[in-house]
C-alpha cells in the first residue's frame, strides 16, 4: 500500500534524488574541503543485493539515510544492505534511516538490524536496546528507524542490512556446491533465464527411478518456490534447509525420495534479489500480483513456472500435491501459512490439515497466524491464483516466516526469540519432515522399522498396499 507520503510533492522531490546506489562515498561535513580524513565515514551499497541512496550529514556523530527505491518502482522502501569504512575506533554514530515505506514494522516490536564486520564476518543481529523506531517530526512525520552504534575496529569494513542477507551469487555457490556431490536424486536445470539474463534455476529431488515415464503409475509431485519477493531473504535460507535436508542421507529424506517427486524453485525473482530491491523486479513489477496472466518477457521465471504447473495438473501421470511458495512477514511474527477458502467444506479440512502437522514438528510455527482467506488484493498470489485453478486436490499454500522472531509454543516465558539463519533453516527441515507425516497419515508411505519414526505411526502402515513401492 502506498503511503500518504508518497502523494506530497515535498516527498516526490526528495525521492527523485534516490535513484541509485551510493559508491564509495565519503560524508564529511559541510564545508570541508579535501581529502576525507579517518572517522570521515565512507558508505557504499555498490555490490549485489546493496541499498543505500543516500546519506546526509547531521552532525559528527549523526546522520540521515536514505533507502534506494526498488527499481521503477518507488513505492517500495524497505530493504537497506550498505558497508561503512574509515572509521575510528570507539567513533560512536547514530544513523536515522528516514524513508521507510511503510509504518507498520517488526522494528515497533523489537527487531534490529543485522550486522557484521571483515574481522567478525558472521552476521549478528544488533542489541534491541540501540534501536529505536518512532514517528519524527523532522521527517514529514515518517517512521524513522534510529539506531547507534560504535566502531571498534578502524580497519575493520561494517556491513549493515535490514536482515540476513542471502544473494543470488550465495545461491549459485550452494547449489554448485550440491551439484558437485553428483548425487543421482538431483538434477539442477535452467528454467529460464531473466530480463537481466540470471538464471532462474528449478532442481528435481527424487530417487531417479521416479522420473516419470508415460506407461508408469501416478507420480506424486511437490513444488516449492521462494524469493519471488526480493528482500524476503529469510524465504531462501528456509528453502535451504528444505534442500538440504531433501539431499541428506536422513532416513526421513530417502523414504521421501523414493515415494515423491520434489520440484524446487529456489529463487523466482534473481534480478530483484541482484539489485537489492524490496518488492519488485528489475521492470518495476511485484510479480506476486502478475499470477494470473504472467508476461513471457517480462515475467519469464512466472511464465515458466506457472506452465510447468499448469502443464502438470493437465497430465494424467502426475498428482501435483502440493504447491508452496516461501515469503518472509515484516508485521507478524513466526512462521504460518495463507491458505485459501472454498465452498467445498472437504477441500477446506483437507488443507488444513498440512499447517496443522507443521505446528506439531516445528515449534516455531503458528497456527493462530495461520489464515485461509480470499482477500481481494490477494487476486495475483501464486497461492489464490493457483488455489483457483489447479486440480481440487492440489494444496496450494503461502508459508510466511517472520523477519523477526517466534515465541515457542510450549514455552512458559512468553520472550520472543529473534530468528537467527539457522532457525530459519530448521524451519526448512521441518517442514520436510511433515510430508512424511502427512503422507504416512495419508497412508500413501509405508512406516518400516528402520527408517527411525515413531511407533504411532506403524498404525497407519496397514493400510498400505504394496503398489505405491
Ligand atoms: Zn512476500
Amino acid at each position: 500500500m502506498a503511503d500518504k507520503n508518497e502523494s506530497g510533492s515535498e516527498s516526490e522531490s526528495q525521492e527523485e534524488t534516490v535513484v541509485g546506489n551510493l559508491q564509495k562515498f565519503a560524508v564529511t561535513p559541510p564545508g570541508y574541503t579535501g581529502k576525507p580524513k579517518k572517522g570521515h565515514l565512507v558508505f557504499n551499497a555498490y555490490f549485489e543485493s546493496g541499498n543505500l541512496g543516500r546519506v546526509d550529514y547531521i552532525s559528527d556523530i549523526e546522520y540521515d539515510l536514505f533507502i534506494r527505491p526498488d527499481t521503477y518502482s518507488p513505492r517500495f522502501r524497505v530493504w537497506f544492505y550498505f558497508t561503512v569504512e574509515n572509521v575510528k575506533a570507539d567513533q560512536r554514530v547514530v544513523f536515522n534511516i528516514v524513508n521507510f515505506s511503510k509504518t507498520k514494522s517488526l522494528y515497533r516490536d523489537g527487531m534490529s538490524p543485522v550486522v557484521m564486520s571483515t574481522s567478525r564476518p558472521k552476521w549478528v543481529r544488533i542489541p534491541a536496546k540501540q534501536v529505536y523506531y518512532y514517528r519524527c517530526p523532522d521527517h514529514r512525520k515518517n517512521y524513522v528507524l534510529s539506531v547507534t552504534f560504535m566502531f571498534d575496529k578502524e580497519d575493520d569494513v561494517y556491513h549493515f542490512a535490514y536482515c540476513y542477507p542471502y544473494d543470488y551469487t550465495r545461491l549459485q555457490n550452494y547449489l554448485d556446491a550440491v551439484e558437485r556431490k553428483n548425487y543421482n536424486f538431483f538434477k539442477r536445470e535452467l528454467l529460464c533465464l531473466t530480463v537481466q539474463e540470471r538464471r532462474v534455476d528449478i532442481l528435481t529431488i527424487t530417487h531417479p527411478r521416479n522420473v516419470p515415464k508415460n506407461d508408469q503409475e501416478k507420480k506424486k509431485v511437490i513444488f516449492i518456490t521462494a524469493r519471488i519477493h526480493p528482500g524476503e531473504t529469510p524465504s531462501s535460507f528456509v528453502c535451504q534447509g528444505v534442500i538440504d535436508f531433501l539431499v541428506s542421507s536422513h532416513p526421513i529424506a530417502k523414504s521421501l525420495r523414493e515415494h515423491l517427486i520434489f520440484r524446487i524453485v529456489p529463487m523466482l525473482n534473481p534480478d530483484g534479489v541482484y539489485l537489492g530491491n524490496y518488492r519488485c523486479s528489475l521492470m518495476g513489477f511485484d510479480l506476486n500480483r502478475h499470477w494470473q496472466e504472467p508476461s513471457p518477457w517480462a515475467q519469464p521465471a512466472l511464465y515458466a513456472t506457472k506452465n510447468l504447473l499448469m502443464s502438470y495438473d493437465q497430465d494424467n501421470n502426475i498428482d501435483l500435491d502440493f504447491y508452496i511458495d516461501i515469503h518472509a512477514h515484516s508485521t507478524l511474527m513466526s512462521g504460518f501459512m495463507y491458505g485459501n477458502t472454498y465452498d467445498d467444506v472437504s477441500r477446506c479440512e483437507r488443507q488444513a490439515i498440512f499447517p496443522k502437522l507443521l505446528c506439531q514438528n516445528a515449534e516455531d510455527f503458528s497456527i493462530q497466524n495461520t489464515n485461509f482467506n480470499r482477500d481481494a488484493m490477494k487476486a495475483g498470489t501464486g497461492r489464490r491464483t493457483l488455489g483457483g485453478i489447479l486440480d481440487e486436490n492440489s494444496y496450494c499454500y503461502t508459508l510466511e516466516v517472520s523477519f523477526y522472531s517466534y515465541t515457542p509454543a510450549n514455552s512458559s516465558t512468553l520472550q520472543p526469540i529473534p530468528y537467527t539463519e539457522d532457525a530459519y533453516q530448521k524451519l526448512g527441515r521441518n517442514v520436510v519432515r511433515t510430508f512424511i507425516d502427512y503422507y504416512k497419515s495419508t497412508g500413501y508411505i509405508p512406516t518400516k522399522p528402520s527408517s527411525g519414526l515413531t511407533p504411532s505411526d506403524e498404525l497407519n502402515s496397514r493400510s498400505l498396499t504394496s503398489k505405491n513401492r
